[in-house]
């Protein structure tokens, strides 16, 4: 497919955008060289410190760091009492880490379908698909924007099912400007590399149910080794809990700038075939990675397109899909014709605080002046 250029086009000159950010703090090393003079393991009072930043940062009773974001869901369906047999709904537009975990603890994940406008779950796919084996519901807001979460909170409460959100990418990002984790009865963080908050691997749970994060902490330390109560390590050593501990204070400026940029890219995107996804009222995206909309008879043409111009995409990285597309995942298939929808009528523009003015432009650039034609 060739894009087609109108006579007066200045095309800019092809360059790479990272979709990658790392913070790196000059404090960073400090930071680490003064852990290492404490004790390490996932015990360590350094964690709890940690943890206890994360709870004040979003507002949570209890925060329980762990050594990874599957780690955290494995914990989370622990600890709210889903074992083997129960039935746990999802919606099949989140990445395969978000299911695995279901899996391993021996339950069976149900496939409901995601709203028409965004990646929220359906109330009317969750009632239709619930069962009276079903224990919980599992919403993924993707790349940091708001689902419907008060919603699925009075539903899940109305339904006696718990509601575990998957905010792996959704540090800062709100709904009538509260965390989406306030409206979760627990939920699941990732700070992989990758993720708003980073300590290389890594993750943390929050919750207000004192019972839920006692079962959870307990679940994560091999039941405290009393030979009584079941449990693994999925403790967070203590050095990434340092790490995460300074990242944090830079934490809400990082997502100001991300909004920034986002703002700033809006401003100058000018095509009648793409737009941003839209925005649930009272919802404010952390901006992990900007979504857009697109409404060309080949979106794939597009997103190569931007691929061949150094604009790299979540879609393409990932191979993103309806779960049950996947062979492992095939017998789990069941109709969700919206999830579908969005996962291939969409693309990712990185918004990081990495990306310069000039890639903003850059971007915004390249996507005004492709013609499908
Ligand atoms: C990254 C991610 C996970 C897994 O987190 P890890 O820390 O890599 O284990 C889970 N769910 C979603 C939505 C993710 O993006």
């Amino acid at each position: 497919m060739s894009s087609e250029l109108s006579v007066d086009t200045v095309i800019p000159a092809r360059r790479v955008v990272s979709d990658k950010y790392r913070v790196v703090h000059a404090s960073d090393v400090d930071t680490l060289r003064n852990t290492l003079a404490r004790p390490l393991s996932g015990t360590s009072e350094v964690v709890t410190e940690y943890e206890q930043d994360l709870a004040t940062w979003f507002g949570a009773r209890h925060a329980v760091a762990l050594s990874s974001g599957g780690a955290a869901l494995s914990v989370a369906l622990y600890a709210s009492g889903v074992g083997p047999g129960d039935e746990v709904l999802l919606t099949p537009s989140c990445p395969l880490c978000t299911i695995y975990p279901i899996i391993a603890a021996g339950a069976v994940p149900i496939f409901i379908d995601t709203r028409e406008h965004g990646f929220g779950a359906d109330p009317v796919s969750v009632r239709e698909r619930r069962t009276p084996r079903t224990r919980a519901l599992i919403d993924i807001p993707m790349w940091g924007y708001p689902t419907e979460v008060d919603t699925l909170q009075s539903l899940t409460r109305e339904l006696g099912l718990k509601l575990i959100l998957d905010l792996a990418h959704s540090h800062g990002t709100t709904l009538h400007g509260q965390p989406l984790s306030r409206f979760g009865d627990v939920s699941c963080f990732s700070t992989h590399e990758r993720k708003p908050l980073a300590t290389g691997e890594g993750g943390f749970l929050l919750t207000d149910d004192d019972a839920l994060a006692q079962r959870g902490r307990d679940y994560s330390r091999f039941g405290n080794l009393n030979g009584k109560d079941f449990g693994l390590n999925y403790k967070l050593a203590a050095l990434p809990a340092a790490l995460g501990k300074s990242r944090l204070a830079s934490l809400a400026e990082q997502i100001g700038k991300r909004r920034e940029n986002a703002r700033y890219f809006l401003h100058r995107l000018d095509h009648s075939r793409v737009n941003e996804k839209t925005i649930i009222d009272g919802g404010e995206p952390n901006y992990y990675f900007l979504n857009l909309q697109l409404r060309f008879a080949d979106n794939r043409a597009f997103i190569d397109y931007l691929d061949d111009h150094g604009i790299p995409s979540d879609i393409k990285r990932y191979g993103c899909k309806a779960l049950y597309e996947f062979p492992a995942l095939a017998r789990y298939r069941a109709a969700c014709p919206n999830a579908e929808a969005l996962l291939g009528g969409m693309t990712t523009i990185p918004v990081h605080p990495g990306v310069s003015t000039d890639e903003l432009d850059y971007m915004a650039a390249c996507i005004n002046r492709y013609d499908a034609a």
